[in-house]
């Protein structure tokens, strides 16, 4: 464990926010003064310095380029009604982080650097993080291997970082999506469970293929029979189906197990559906579309929250929904946002603070 000493904190002089306002901001193109970043050398993790928001200089020889040891992990941070800070499930992502650099044979990170770093970071960038509805602070931790050698094998160097994005507010319009039954994301024994930097690389073709034929994203169907369906593009994917909710299991390690998609399974408990986490087949949702069954379905993840389909494509089958009719997601999304902005009590305790 690694004592609070061993932060190294480095202000700006002046904050790049004299000269923006964090209304209307586009995901992911703006960064906050400030970025954590801390090397693994020798077997150890060295001193955590946070300090002003720059580029890296960077050898090309770099080994994350070439073999592509690569990991990173997407959380939010809110104001609530007071004005205070406050992070979603980050322990959550920290242990996914874990599971990812384990897989990808990286070095694990210690809580106290993730953690701790994480709260010290967003503690003094608080002022980045947006009051406005629908508003949030993207917060991204990442590590990638720093050996500048080429040869083939896990690096002896690690590099680990946060920055910080602000965002908002975030739109996702209903997508129209084409099941996947040639390319895939993942499979058994591989590293789809994994948040790897070379999944997203891999399925970039599918999903231009999907975009050329008109569609938003691909739902991925598993390896072997192309049969069971797996993930929404980079989402969890969930179905309404009479007064039971589906969702693909975890148990193959061919899906990410997604902090929203836990938060969902849980509040569509409390609003008394019948939760069930197995393979479900396409031919089931086909089944249960033709029989008037198939209310809803949509993909939660951290960016969007929850993303209503309005089109699924398969083959030549096309299935179409009323989105403006639907209960659930718009009420999922509304109860787990309420929570975020702190509108109500956060029974579950999901909300960290970030300052006592
Ligand atoms: C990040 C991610 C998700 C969503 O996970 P959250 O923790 O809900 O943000 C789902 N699928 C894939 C492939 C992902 O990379």
């Amino acid at each position: 464990m690694i004592a609070a000493a061993d932060f190294n904190i480095t202000r700006v002089e002046r904050s790049k926010l004299n000269e923006m306002t964090l209304e209307n901001i586009p995901f992911g193109k703006y960064f906050t003064d400030h970025m954590l970043e801390v090397d693994f050398e020798d077997g150890e993790w060295k001193t955590v310095e946070i300090k002003p928001y720059q580029p890296l200089l960077l050898s090309p020889s770099l080994a994350a380029l070439h073999y592509g040891q690569a990991i990173f992990e997407g959380i939010k941070a809110y104001k609530n009604q007071l004005g205070e800070a406050q992070i979603f499930r980050p322990f959550e992502n920290f242990k996914r982080f874990n599971i990812s650099a384990e897989r990808m044979q990286m070095p694990q990170i210690p809580e106290e650097i993730f953690m701790e770093g994480m709260r010290l970071l967003v503690e003094l960038d608080q002022n980045w993080i947006p009051q406005q509805e629908d508003h949030s602070l993207y917060i991204r931790p990442f590590m990638f291997s720093s050996d500048e050698l080429i040869g083939v094998r896990p690096s002896d160097k690690y590099k680990f970082m946060i920055i910080l994005s602000p965002t908002g507010p975030y739109y996702s319009a209903p997508m129209r999506i084409y099941v996947e039954e040639k390319y895939v994301r993942a499979v058994p024994g591989g590293v789809g469970y994994a948040k790897a930097a070379g999944n997203y690389g891999g399925a970039m073709f599918a999903t231009a293929q999907a975009k050329k034929k008109g569609y938003d994203q691909v739902l991925w169907t598993d390896a072997y029979e192309h049969k069971y369906v797996q993930e929404c593009g980079t989402m969890n994917v969930f179905f309404i189906i009479g007064d039971r909710a589906i969702t693909p299991d975890i148990e193959s390690g061919t899906i990410l197990a997604g902090v929203t998609r836990d938060t969902t399974i849980t509040l569509l408990r409390e609003m008394g559906f019948k939760v069930e986490e197995r393979p479900i087949s396409i031919d089931d949702i086909v089944d249960a579309y033709n029989a008037g069954i198939l209310y809803e379905v949509f993909g939660t993840g951290t960016a969007a929250t929850i993303s209503m389909i309005k089109e699924l494509r398969y083959k030549d089958f096309v299935m179409n929904f009323d989105v403006d009719k639907w209960q659930t997601a718009p009420a999922i999304k509304k109860a787990m946002t309420d929570i975020k902005e702190g509108k109500v009590e956060d029974v579950h305790g999901w909300m960290t603070r970030v300052s006592s």
